[in-house]
């Protein structure tokens, strides 16, 4: 009998197919008739399969091909929408693209991404994530994630905040205590910050997460009167006093920053509220508010105001209850530094290779030198071989359009 146990992975055998969950949430589907096949198998828990063949080392190699065949057909759960898992061996470098892996910007300040999807849909999310996107997502293996941010770090050779600022939610992440975890052990990170929206948090998993002491969590909260933030946040479910309750408990134990987007039309009459009822907190976390702000990828649902309008609204707030509101980069602990090396720039040919689809609708990802570029009105064909012209090349973000 082999007998294999995968911690990222979990099994249910259906009447016609091994449906497999990759790290919680995105999942594929595999013909029952091809796993048997290798060899007859019984799910004996939810992450172990045995097979009724003696070689182990067999099995595993076997069933590995399987995996990567039918990986090419993830979807996420929440959605539906194609996904790619990145790992170690997809042959698809992490530095290059926004949405996934490693984004640096030349400050003390490393962008880790796990992965893309939400279980809201914010009327003003800046990327349109959430339940109606129709994007493809990417996950990203959390041991190969670690061991290219510990690279970015050793050439950095500073002190850096990792922050976790996810085009989505990052506790959908079924790894996302271990990344946490693992980058606390870290030496030359001072502080971990993470963006969220705070409804998948919990009490219990706040209390894992307190003995992560350089932790810092970014909170959304965009009103206190329940219609409003049902509405602002775009599903029916949102429990605003859920979140609350999360962040008054959070609070207590972790550093906590709750961070309100004011959106025009939407929750003019919340900011007040919301000092209010940070103020009647046990310990109050600081209150960053921010502006809304229209995006050409955004969902846009509001207008903007000037900054002007912004920061008068910010002050009279701050003097009125007697409360700092605007956040700056003494608060944040943020130093300019050198940026990565760029194997190529902006107007530069490149020979690159199609790995997968990127974000939106026919485009793909294309990798070069130990970079991804993104390449809009691309169809998809994998492993073929174009040659790309560098239009973007900022912060090591390449896009790209194919010339042949
Ligand atoms: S703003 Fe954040 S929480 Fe809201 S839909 Fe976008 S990613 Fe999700």
């Amino acid at each position: 009998m082999a007998k294999l146990t995968f911690s990222t992975l979990s099994f249910n055998e259906r009447e016609d197919c091994l449906q497999v969950t990759l790290l919680k949430l995105f999942v594929t589907k595999i013909p029952k008739k091809e796993v048997e096949a290798i060899a007859s198998f019984k799910v004996i828990n939810a992450h172990t399969i045995n097979f009724d063949y003696s070689d182990e080392e067999k099995i595993s190699t076997k069933f590995g091909f399987l995996l990567a065949k039918y990986f090419e057909y993830l979807t996420t759960k929440l959605t539906g929408n194609k996904a790619t898992y990145i790992h170690r061996n997809s042959g698809i470098p992490l530095i290059g693209n926004v949405a996934f892996g490693i984004v640096h910007r030349g400050s003390s300040i490393i962008e880790i991404k796990p992965t893309t999807s939400c279980n809201l849909d914010c009327v003003y999310c800046s990327i349109a994530e959430g339940l109606s996107s129709k994007k493809n997502d990417f996950v990203v293996e959390e041991e190969y994630l670690i061991e290219e941010f510990q690279k970015v770090v050793d050439f950095l050779g500073e002190p850096v905040e990792a922050h976790i600022g996810v085009q989505g939610e990052p506790f959908l992440y079924g790894d996302i205590e271990k990344l946490i975890e693992d980058l606390q052990a870290m030496e030359s990170v001072h502080t971990i910050s993470i963006d969220s929206n705070g409804t998948l948090l919990s009490k219990d998993k706040i209390d894992r997460l307190v003995n992560n002491t350089k932790l810092q969590l970014n909170l959304s909260l965009d009103a206190i009167d329940e219609v409003a933030a049902k509405k602002i946040a775009g599903v029916k479910n949102y429990n605003v006093n859920y979140v609350k309750e999360m962040i008054a408990y959070a609070s207590e134990r972790l550093n906590v920053i709750v961070a309100p987007v004011f959106t025009n039309g939407y929750n003019n009459e919340e900011m007040e509220k919301i000092i209010i009822w940070i103020k009647t907190l046990k310990v109050q976390p600081k209150l960053g508010i921010q502006n809304f702000l229209r995006y050409k990828t955004g969902r846009n649902a509001a207008k903007e105001i000037s900054w002007e309008e912004f920061y008068t609204m910010i002050k009279q707030l701050e003097d009125k209850h007697d409360i700092k509101l605007k956040l700056n980069k003494e608060d944040f602990n943020i130093k300019s530094l050198p940026g990565l090396p760029k194997p190529f720039y902006k107007g530069e040919k490149v020979n690159a290779t199609i790995v997968c689809v990127d974000r939106f609708p026919n485009s793909v990802l294309a990798v070069s030198k130990g970079r991804t570029i993104s390449v809009p009105n691309c169809v998809f064909k994998k492993d073929k071989k174009i040659v790309v012209e560098i239009l973007r090349d900022k912060h090591n973000i390449f896009t790209g359009k194919v010339i042949k």
